[in-house]
Parts: C-alpha cells; sequence; structure tokens
C-alpha cells in the first residue's frame, strides 16, 4: 500500500484468510470526483449540496438475501491486517458503524477504527461527537447501543459517512443524495438497523460500562495517537458476500487522509464565503495531512481580502494550523503553482499573519500539553493596485 499510494491494490493468496483485500478505492481526489459524478474542483460544491438535501431512503432489501453467508461472528474470517510494528494489534479502518440515537432515533452512519479484541469483540476509538452522543443515552439508562458495521462500500456513500453534518442529519440519507435518490438499505436480523450495500455487515451492540485499551494506532500525520479507554463492541451476527472484498484503510496513507479531511474543505469553504463571496476553492492538501495546511483562492476585490480570508479558514476548522491564500489564476491542486504564488507575491513583513497560543490539532505533534499551536496565515495574493506587474505573462498568451 505504500508503494502504490494512489492505485487501488487487490491482494489475493492470503495466507491466514480466504478472503481478499482492497485497498485504495478512494485514495484520490479524482476517485472521489468520479463516484460522484463531478470533476475534481467541484467536488466541495457537490459536497454542499449533499448536505444540504439529504433524501429518504425508503427502499429495503433482506440481509439474508443480500448476502450469500450469514453466521455466527468470527472475526478471525476477516483479514484484519497489522499495519505498523507498535500498532495495538489487527484493526478494522474502512468500518462504518450505523445506530439510532435512543431519543430521537435518528440514524448515525460514521466510521471508526476498531481493534480486534476476540472473534466478536472489538473496541472502538469514538470521538465525542455523535454515536459518542449516542452510546452516552444507552448507558445512563444501563442499556447496550444496537449497532451495525459495514465494510467496503461504494466510495461517496463512504465518504457521506465522514461528513460532519448535525446531529439531526442522517449521513445516509445525505449519501443517497450523491446517488441521486436510489439508494437501497439492507435490512438487519438480530438489530432494528439498516446499513448500506456493502461487502462484510457485522451486527452487534456497544455495551454499557466496559471499556478496554484502544492502541497504539497511527494517525492522519504518521505518528502514533495516545491510548485510551473507549467502549467495548460485542458482535452477534456476521453476513459477507461471496468472493467479498475486505475494505483496508492504510492509517496515514491518501485514503485516509481524504476521507477524514476533504468533508472539512466544504465548511471551511462556506465560512470563508462568508467574510469574501468570491472564494473560489479550498483545498486541504495531502502534504498538510488533509487536516493541517489549507489552500484558498479567491478573486480579490479590495486589499486586505487575503488576511480575512485567513481568519475565516482558521476560525472554521480549529485544526488547521497554516493557510495559504492565492489569486484566481493559482491552481490550488498544484503545490508547485502555490510555492510560485508564495515565491512571486508574499513580502515576509507585510503577508505573514502569526497568531500564537490558539487551540489547534491534537494530531499536530507541536502541540502543547494544553493543546494549544501557532497559526500562521500566508496571503499570497497580488497587491489590488499593481495587477499588472504580478501578471502571469504565460497566462495570457
Ligand atoms: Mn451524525
Amino acid at each position: 500500500m505504500r508503494k502504490h499510494p494512489r492505485d487501488t491494490i487487490i491482494f489475493q493468496n492470503i495466507k491466514e484468510a480466504e478472503m481478499k483485500v482492497v485497498s485504495g478505492i478512494c485514495n484520490t481526489r479524482e476517485k472521489i470526483a468520479e463516484s460522484m459524478s463531478v470533476d475534481v474542483s467541484g467536488i466541495n460544491m457537490r459536497i454542499i449540496e449533499a448536505i444540504e438535501n439529504p433524501l429518504v431512503i425508503d427502499t429495503y432489501q433482506e440481509a439474508g438475501k443480500y448476502f450469500e453467508i450469514s453466521k455466527d461472528p468470527d472475526l478471525a474470517e476477516l483479514p484484519v491486517p497489522m499495519y505498523y510494528r507498535k500498532d495495538g494489534g489487527p484493526y478494522i479502518t474502512a468500518g462504518v458503524i450505523i445506530a439510532k440515537d435512543p431519543d430521537t432515533g435518528v440514524r448515525n452512519a460514521s466510521i471508526h477504527r476498531m481493534l480486534v479484541l476476540g472473534k466478536d469483540r472489538l473496541t472502538a476509538r469514538i470521538v465525542p461527537r455523535h454515536l459518542y452522543t449516542y452510546h452516552q443515552r444507552a448507558e445512563a439508562n444501563d442499556e447496550p447501543l444496537e449497532i451495525a458495521i459495514a465494510i467496503g462500500m461504494n466510495p461517496a456513500t463512504l465518504l457521506a459517512t465522514t461528513t460532519s453534518v448535525s446531529i439531526t442529519t442522517d449521513e445516509l440519507e445525505v449519501a443517497n443524495n450523491f446517488h441521486n435518490g436510489e439508494m437501497k438499505l439492507i435490512k438487519c436480523e438480530t438489530v432494528d438497523l439498516e446499513a448500506p450495500e456493502c461487502e462484510i455487515l457485522l451486527e452487534g451492540k456497544i455495551l454499557p460500562h466496559e471499556r478496554a485499551q484502544e492502541g497504539p494506532f497511527v494517525d492522519l500525520t504518521d505518528t502514533y495517537d495516545v491510548i485510551r479507554q473507549e467502549p467495548v463492541i460485542k458482535l452477534d451476527k456476521m453476513h459477507y458476500r461471496a468472493n467479498t472484498l475486505y475494505h483496508a484503510i492504510m492509517p496515514a496513507g491518501n485514503e485516509h487522509k481524504l476521507l477524514q479531511g476533504l468533508p472539512q474543505e466544504p465548511r471551511i469553504y462556506k465560512a470563508v464565503q462568508n467574510t469574501v463571496p468570491t472564494v473560489k476553492n479550498v483545498l486541504l492538501t495531502e502534504g498538510g495531512c488533509c487536516w493541517l495546511h489549507a489552500a484558498v483562492s479567491i478573486q480579490k476585490q479590495t486589499q486586505g481580502d487575503g488576511k480575512n480570508v485567513i481568519m475565516a479558514a482558521l476560525a472554521a476548522h480549529p485544526s488547521l494550523k497554516h493557510c495559504v491564500v492565492v489569486d484566481e489564476d493559482v491552481d490550488i491542486f498544484d503545490v508547485e503553482d502555490i510555492e510560485y504564488a508564495m515565491a512571486t507575491r508574499v513580502k515576509g513583513d507585510e503577508d505573514i499573519l502569526i497568531v500564537p497560543r490558539a487551540r489547534g490539532s491534537s494530531l499536530d505533534p507541536c502541540a502543547t500539553p494544553e493543546g494549544t499551536t501557532t497559526k500562521v496565515g500566508v496571503d499570497a495574493t497580488k497587491p489590488i493596485d499593481k495587477k499588472e506587474k504580478f501578471a502571469r505573462v504565460s497566462q495570457t498568451l
């Protein structure tokens, strides 16, 4: 996977398991764009449209009919890799957990890394967002939280589960917008839940009042995350398709970076648009782990727009550490073009904004123990009154 960072890879003849492994179905922006029928520069607008217009799904099929194999759970049958030497064990990295809010019944779908503890037991990193809240609500009543875990699905569906929508929005209905309202769900057998069409489906529950050690595991920044005590999952059923492909996402690879980071771009875009309506596009660059570095292109209208964009972008995505703003004649998808703008349009004493001791990303190895870091914004836009001096001759030929 390391050797072929942009290819889709299928591993066959795995010694310890009969299933094949696939990796890299979402490891380029081109593949993600294709899955939602847009070009790369249109991904952000397509995500905004889907989030604002979730579509109800009312077509169902039975798990027993969709999957050729349904049986008691045995995770030893899945080729779950251990990726790096010091990992806490084999980790499921493309598992989407589906659950319903015990109070409201709203469905949630979110991707979580899951450490295999035994043939029917896992622990999952559950950050304090929607699934965490559902589990807290169930736990307050001493109840388990029913879940389904879907592994191996359409890239656009998978991407929808990584969007930061409100707790009252169902990510599967966002996915259904990507699929033009044609999604079918699978009805689970042992839990009152529905899952998207997938290669492997696990059914079970998150137990109340039980925790296990989660980690060590590698995060976006290619560094080890801290070890935590996390909730325990007990499985009751396992389904998979004949000739199934087990989807494995390599930690800190492009697929991980894009799935986690790319859905933050539309949020930054909307925040910047409030300040500078002529924003063209926003990118969290792969080199910045799709998390710490943003490039924003704008059609500059007044002197100072660049600085305002920096402040809006840093506020919109609190993990953002460095932000560069360029004019619309610079292609933010081309890192050389961004460097060109920094080389020719930046004066260090005027165009760099430094914000010390701001709240940053817990993933940033530079962050202080209390979670602060220094934010830097680079205004690489042309001065509004000297546009001719900065015009790129090769673009005017
Ligand atoms: Mn949610």
